[in-house]
């Protein structure tokens, strides 16, 4: 059977979750919010769980937060529709409280898929809730702004722009660092480009030819990753 493509895996996810009732948060929500943005793009963005305008329309990031948001990809000359943005939970937590680990367990398969689905060269977190998903035990402070590797990704941690809203200090830092956004995109690129031309060197040392051949056709980037940007 033909590999699913990308765009109907993301949407086979989103009807999974949107009649999702895994775990408690599904009593509460008016919609859930599986995300949204571009199938091809190389940049995930990965937040906490939706607020109150979310949860009102099933997209993710169209509050205050989501305003602040679309300034900061802006500021690099990003558009929203040129990145893929969702959450840690898909459901609202009540009165905007933080997700419990039970739910965030529960939820966490979703985001796997999506992850496998969109196979971004950068994920970028916002928030602690995304951030110790990808870097367990990190701290925000220390760790903001700069491309990091886990469990073979590479994640560009950040603020959440929430907490921007509340403080001004916070907005200067997130409008800092997502200018060396678009930098640490094409470092990850590089980095993975790297490592495929490793493993088809290896497939040469070890196996002949034929095992190189395959590794190189292998190797060669698909035709979307060479017409766009991202
Ligand atoms: N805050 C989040 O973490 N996610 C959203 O979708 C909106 C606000
Ligand atoms: Fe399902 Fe996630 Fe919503 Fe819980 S938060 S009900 S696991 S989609």
């Amino acid at each position: 059977m033909e590999p699913m493509g990308t765009e109907a895996e993301l949407a086979t996810i989103a009807g999974e979750v949107n009649a999702c009732r895994l775990c408690p948060l599904a009593r509460g929500r008016t919609m859930a919010v599986p995300g949204e943005g571009n199938p091809h793009s190389d940049v995930l963005l990965v937040g906490e769980g939706p607020g109150g305008r979310e949860d009102a329309t099933g997209r993710p990031f169209v509050g205050p937060a989501g305003q602040l948001l679309t300034e900061l990809l802006r500021s690099v000359g990003w558009e929203r529709g040129d990145v893929f943005v969702t959450n840690v939970v898909k459901c609202r937590p009540p009165g905007n409280r933080d997700p419990e680990p039970v739910e965030i367990d529960a939820c966490s398969g979703y985001l796997d898929r999506q992850e496998l689905a969109l196979d971004p060269a950068v994920i970028v977190t916002l928030g602690r809730f995304s951030l110790q998903r990808y870097l367990p035990g990190a701290r925000i402070g220390e760790v903001h702004g700069r491309l990091r590797q886990s469990g073979g990704r590479f994640v560009f941690p950040m603020y959440h722009p929430a907490a921007a809203l509340h403080q001004s200090s916070l907005r200067e830092t997130l409008f800092r660092d997502v200018r060396g956004l678009p930098a640490a995109l094409l470092a990850a690129r590089e980095a993975i480009e790297a490592e495929r031309t490793e493993v088809e060197r290896e497939a040469t040392a070890v196996s002949g030819a034929s095992a190189a051949e395959a590794a190189t056709s292998a190797a060669r980037p698909r035709d979307d990753e060479q017409m766009t940007l991202f």
